[in-house]
């Protein structure tokens, strides 16, 4: 579980030590507190492409 906001640099991911509850819990209040709009993974993010 990964989830990343759209509007700034927040992010939250299970591989971090925090449980898939915690996640989508930090994601909420993040929605909440800012009005950000959160995205969700269930894969890491993609790598940026290097030439
Ligand atoms: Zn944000």
């Amino acid at each position: 579980m990964y989830k990343y906001c759209l509007d700034c640099g927040w992010q939250a991911s299970s591989e971090e030590g925090y449980t898939e509850r915690e996640v989508s819990k930090e994601a909420i209040e993040h929605f909440v507190e800012t009005g950000h709009t959160v995205e969700s993974l269930r894969l890491p993010p993609p790598t940026i492409l290097e030439n």
